[in-house]
């Protein structure tokens, strides 16, 4: 429940068959997603996949070449982004120099006609919720990075706008402000009960803010789901790429059992567990997803996977990030407790139900 007054008006946004070309380049193939009020929506991919696309024909900062958007059953595609009502929080975030804080997120009501003591009371309580009330009589100039994310957050929400637009919000801040905005921002969403989609090439950020993911790649939807299930059944390896599946080997089924399967290559061998129940099957190639926290050094009496030699030995917090290379060339990214230098030779282990099996590309006939 939201503890503002205002929350979220929407009830359900639906996005069909929503597609964008640029001249005969399709930058977004037809999407379909339904989001509900108060739902915080990633989109999530590596550059040019197409989110910025997605969230200006949201915006209406962009005509659609294909599909409608349906709000509460009203066709809002054909309405222009101002008389949409959404909040837009982008990478700049162009406050207005020379007003206050105050000034800035009171500027939208002001031209709304919305009157002096209700634009005060409006102000005051977006100025509360995100930590500003102190600054409210500064100036842009005078803010620190975060502080002036948080006024266009603010500036965004005091319009109590149906659904809140953010494009990389945080890429402009250092790693520190980053990481502390993201939490800010998963707070504001819940108490004010937002209902937001959130533009991220961040796959942690998403992970740690969204309540559901839309993955693309090259215009296309690859997954959509929650951080749980996309981290535990990534739908393809390039979903498992962006899950922290570092380890991606193309390897050849040797056996197949129920829904495990043995394969090897080179000095490789290792069960794994076969995802989505595609064509992995005896004498084919599979592309075998491994988390760098799922390999391991084997224990005595343990059989391992490989034999390596460390090559990077990283140091990240309570453990060690090692890279380390098998002799026939495949790179092995994986965890350790500590002691390992570049050039200790490691026996290598990982348990087969951590190991995810996909059918490589174009070794069978696809969904
Ligand atoms: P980034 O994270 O780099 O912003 P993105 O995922 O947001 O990437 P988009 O900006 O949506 O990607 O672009 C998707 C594709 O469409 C890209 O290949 C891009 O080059 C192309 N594109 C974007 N805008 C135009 C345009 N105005 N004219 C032609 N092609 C465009």
């Amino acid at each position: 429940a939201a503890a503002s007054p205002a929350g979220s008006q929407l009830g359900e946004l639906r996005l069909r068959g929503v597609s964008r070309a640029y001249g005969s380049y399709t930058a977004l193939h037809p999407l379909d997603l339904t989001i509900r009020g108060g739902e915080f929506v990633a989109l999530l991919g590596p550059s040019g996949c197409g989110k910025t696309t997605a969230l200006n024909c949201l915006a209406g900062l962009l005509p659609l070449t294909a599909g409608e958007i349906v709000l509460d059953g009203r066709r809002v595609d054909t309405v222009p982004p101002e008389k949409r009502g959404f909040g837009m929080v982008f990478q700049n975030y162009a406050l207005f120099p020379h007003l206050t804080v105050r000034g800035n997120v009171a500027f939208g009501l002001k031209m709304r006609g919305v009157g002096r003591a209700e634009t005060t009371r409006r102000v005051d309580e977006v100025l509360r919720l995100v930590r500003l009330t102190e600054q409210a009589h500064k100036h842009p100039g005078q803010l620190s990075g975060g502080q002036q994310q948080r006024v266009a957050i603010a500036r965004a929400i005091v319009m109590e706008p149906p659904l809140v637009l953010m494009d990389e919000p945080l890429s402009n801040l250092d790693a520190a402000l980053r990481l502390e905005m993201r939490s800010e921002i998963r707070r504001i969403h819940q108490e004010f009960g937002l209902t937001t989609v959130y533009v991220t090439h961040d796959q942690e950020e998403a992970l740690s803010l969204a309540d559901r993911l839309v993955v693309l790649e090259a215009g296309r939807v690859s997954q959509i789901g929650t951080p749980a299930e996309l981290y535990e059944h990534p739908a393809d390896p390039h979903v498992a790429a962006f899950m922290g599946y570092r380890n991606l080997l193309a390897l050849d089924v040797v056996s197949v059992r129920g829904s495990r399967a043995v394969v090897q290559r080179r000095g490789l061998r290792l069960t794994g567990t076969l995802v989505g129940g595609g064509p992995v099957a005896e004498g084919r190639e599979a592309t075998v997803a491994i988390r760098p926290e799922d390999v391991r050094v084997a224990g005595p009496g343990e059989q391992p996977i490989a034999e390596a030699v460390a090559q990077i030995v990283e140091y990240h917090g309570r453990a060690l990030h090692v890279e380390a290379v098998t002799g026939d060339g495949d790179r092995i990214h994986l965890r350790a407790d500590g002691g390992i230098r570049p050039g200790d030779a490691l026996a290598v282990t990982v348990d087969a139900d951590r190991a995810l099996l996909f059918p490589s590309p174009g070794t069978g006939p696809g969904p």
